[in-house]
């Protein structure tokens, strides 16, 4: 018997949140799909791994874009329209800001926010009040926007804050409304879910990321990120979708400007008529491209011109009490020596001690997600690879046993008890950890930086340009979006559309 068949209409390279997306919805139109993944499970960095016998989640925080049953947000809607049932469970809190002189929980919900605020801050209700408000209305265009698309003079009556706010940096928009400085702080720990500091991260992405969480709140599945990985999986094989596991692609085929096959690392050559790519594209036209001299030049130009994200390093305590009994309060807390987000990202450039963490505790919102009497907490920072990089094999260890160690040295300092000494199990996760299950760029996890010259509406005016070969499209956190496992729905999805434009263009 044949282990593939000899055409398919669409191959996916990757079988991470965004090709699964991809898949579902191909398969939903009719088309037939086939999906190859390097790793034994499907999901990428939607999973989970076992330590001392407990299944603990290698990722997710929160999940953005998901809302409440009758009040879904795009995300949320896509898993239900799909018949992905996932158990979503909802964040008590948005956040704890630990930062210089402020201790402060902040919940979703813009008034009940600007109040708590407020609390910290008297006199700020009002402008933050505003300034939540302006997310929201950013927010909203950028969702009409994504999919009915409108032509300028139409966006310039319709969406005036969105075009208002277009081109200017999350600081400057910030500044105009004339807040203290430690109002400002508390409106900024998200800037971390980004990897970009404010100075540079365009507003249109702060006010998303602000409106989403805020507005909304977050949730995470109750059986943890790999819920998501193994129903999606699960759907699209009842939807008829191919997904092959344990298998690399090493090259996509490429004849007279466009793609027509992949070939595995067994050695298999498999055709389809479009191909759509989960690795980085720094990856794929400096070595996938089968033959190599079909990488047109604009790509590498291309590729050379965008900034590499950041990558991430956790350390994971399951803890021999429960939250309550360790004084842990909050499900997370974003913890600073400074809230001066450029301050940070020179910071991060370094092999720490890391000056600004997130930690959460997931019980606090799935109360049995690890047994009886123990608890998980993580702890986050999110570095540049520009340190990583200069790390010899011989010296990985110390490095991440050192950085390890400093994270919860802080944060047993904050809880106010020895966190090593009720660690049943200690795990620390690095960039490398992250390029060797993912094979993803360096580590990075949050794809290409969004910056001022490169960010969502940027990118959506260069999609066309950048299609350099024919029937070749990406999916993943270096798309449209940016990072995030939300925005990874929304990539894959994107990607499946430009197949489908792309076929009944092609068949008229
Ligand atoms: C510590 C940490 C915390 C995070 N917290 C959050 C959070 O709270 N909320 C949130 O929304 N996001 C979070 N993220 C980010 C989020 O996990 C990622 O942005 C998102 O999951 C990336 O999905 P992806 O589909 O782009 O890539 P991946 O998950 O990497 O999927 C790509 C897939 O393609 C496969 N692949 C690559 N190359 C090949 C090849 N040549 N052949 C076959 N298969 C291939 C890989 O094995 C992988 O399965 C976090 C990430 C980390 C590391």
């Amino acid at each position: 018997m044949k282990f593939y068949k000899d055409h398919y209409d669409v191959i996916i390279v990757g079988g991470g949140l965004s090709g699964l997306s991809s898949a579902l919805m191909l398969a939903d139109k009719g088309k037939d799909v086939l999906v190859l993944e390097r790793h034994n499970l499907p999901g990428g960095l939607a999973t989970s791994f076992v330590r001392g016998g407990v299944e603990i989640e290698a990722t997710l925080h929160e999940m953005m874009s998901i809302g409440d049953p009758g009040k879904r947000l795009k995300v949320g809607q896509f898993f239900d329209d799909m018949g992905v049932n996932i158990d979503w469970l909802e964040v008590p809190e948005a956040y704890h800001a630990s930062l210089p002189g402020l201790e402060v929980t902040l919940h979703p919900g813009y008034e009940r926010f600007a109040k708590e605020v407020d609390a910290a801050v008297p006199g700020s209700y009002q402008k933050v009040y505003d300034l939540l408000m302006l997310c929201d209305r950013v927010c909203n265009s950028m969702n009409e926007l994504g999919i009915h698309p409108m032509s300028k003079p139409a966006m310039l009556l319709k969406h005036t804050d969105f075009v208002k706010t277009a081109g200017y940096s999350a600081q400057e928009v910030i500044d105009t409304f004339d807040l203290p400085q430690k109002a400002i702080d508390l409106m900024s720990p998200y800037w971390i879910y980004v990897g970009a500091p404010l100075s540079t991260l365009p507003f249109t992405i702060y006010a998303f990321l602000m409106a989403d969480y805020i507005g909304s709140g977050s949730k995470v599945p109750k059986k943890l990120s790999h819920e998501m990985s193994m129903k999606m999986f699960a759907r699209a094989e009842e939807m008829g979708v191919q997904i092959e596991l344990k298998q690399p692609v090493e090259k996509i085929l490429v004849k007279d400007g466009k793609a027509y096959g992949v070939r595995t690392k067994r050695g298999d050559e498999i055709h389809g008529d479009y191909v759509i790519c989960s690795a980085y594209p720094n990856k794929v036209y400096t070595s996938m491209i089968e033959p190599a001299g079909e990488v047109p030049a604009g790509a590498i130009k291309a590729v050379n011109g965008r900034k590499i994200g950041v990558t991430a390093f956790t350390v994971f305590l399951l803890l021999d009490k429960t939250a309550e009994e360790l004084g842990i309060k909050d499900y997370n807390v974003f913890k600073g020596d400074t809230m001066d987000t450029d301050a940070i990202f020179e910071n991060y450039k370094t092999l720490g001690p890391y000056n600004y963490i997130t930690t959460i505790c997931l019980n606090l919102a799935n109360p049995t997600c690890t047994p009886e009497g123990t608890c998980i907490l993580s702890i986050t920072a999110l570095p540049r690879v520009d340190g990583w990089l200069k790390v010899g094999a011989d010296e990985v260890d110390k490095v991440k046993h050192d950085i390890a160690r400093s994270m919860v040295e802080e944060m047993s300092k904050y809880y106010g008890v020895n966190l090593l000494d009720h660690a049943l199990e200690v795990i620390i996760e690095t960039p490398m950890t992250v390029a060797h299950y993912t094979g993803m760029w360096n580590g990075c996890v949050y794809g290409y930086m969004h910056d001022m010259k490169d960010h969502v509406v940027a990118r959506l005016q260069t999609a066309d340009a950048e299609h350099f070969i024919k029937h070749l499209e990406f999916g993943s956190a270096h798309q449209l979006t940016g990072n995030g496992m939300g925005p990874q729905v929304t990539n894959g999805r994107k990607a499946a559309k430009y197949v489908l434009d792309s076929m009944a263009e092609e068949a008229k």
